[in-house]
């Protein structure tokens, strides 16, 4: 079964009015390959701007979202507000919030929960440090990362898998094709033990980490990479050729 290809571009705390207008204008006005998904997530300050003014058929991401519906928590936001501004998906995950904001996995899992169940789609973010990855540790803190969502979550309809190594995140060293694909692969067989068949073959994997359209061709042809989470590329003009880089 084909999987829909899927871009998300991670604006991080990027951008203000005037450049994000312009990046939704020309998004509005890009020759786009219609059978991807696209969605972007700028700071959620300008989430309601970049819906309101976003073309109908690309969607809007929050960067987090939190486990509780209402209430008490400063600074916090809700699925459900999320929901009602017309935002249908959030990141989360994302490794500089698990390193500098020190969110562990089960904080994650419960936000995942809240998520779905308050009716988002989620672009959940794995990836292991350079540390871990060399002392052959990946695979095993990559499924751990997701265990603890799939403790709390059995239906993962509406999850998309970010594979996002740290040490290739913001730094220019992309993973090679065979490094990425070998840890996609690796995950759709977690998924298959942990989750189900069917999980392991419609769930999309995500790569992500200094992909630009220079590298995103070649990684987009790896069988288990249905494609990328960018960040400072999605700042750019040349997102629009990463998310034609399917064709
Ligand atoms: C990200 O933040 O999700 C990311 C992959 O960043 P970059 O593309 O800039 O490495």
């Amino acid at each position: 079964m084909a999987r829909q290809f899927f871009i998300g571009g991670n604006f991080k705390m990027n951008g203000n009015i005037k450049s994000i207008k312009e990046i939704v204008k020309n998004l509005n006005e890009a020759k786009l390959d219609p059978k991807v998904e696209v969605v972007i997530a700028p700071p959620a300050l300008y989430l309601l701007l970049t819906r309101e003014n976003l073309r109908e058929g690309l969607e809007v991401a929050a960067q987090n979202v939190f486990d509780k519906p209402n209430g008490a928590f400063t600074g916090e936001i809700s699925a459900d507000q999320l929901k009602d501004s017309g935002i249908t998906w959030t990141i989360l995950g994302h490794s500089e919030r698990r390193v500098i904001l020190q969110e562990d996995d089960a904080f994650v899992a419960s936000k995942t929960k809240a998520a779905l169940d308050g009716g988002l789609s989620v672009i959940l973010c794995c990836g292991e440090s350079l540390e871990q990855r060399e002392k052959g540790e990946t695979v095993s803190v990559v499924t751990r990362q997701l265990k603890a969502v799939a403790d709390k979550v059995k239906d993962w309809s509406k999850i998309v898998v970010a594979y996002e190594p740290i040490w290739a995140i913001g730094t220019g060293k992309v993973a090679t094709t065979a490094q990425a694909q070998e840890v996609h692969a690796a995950i759709r067989e977690w998924l298959k033990k942990e989750v189900s068949s069917e999980a392991a073959e419609k769930t999309r994997i995500l790569y992500g980490g200094s992909v630009t359209e220079k590298n995103s061709n070649e990684l987009a042809k790896q069988p288990d990479i249905d494609g990328f989470l960018v960040g400072g590329a999605s700042l750019k003009p040349a997102f629009h050729d990463i998310i034609n880089s399917n064709q």
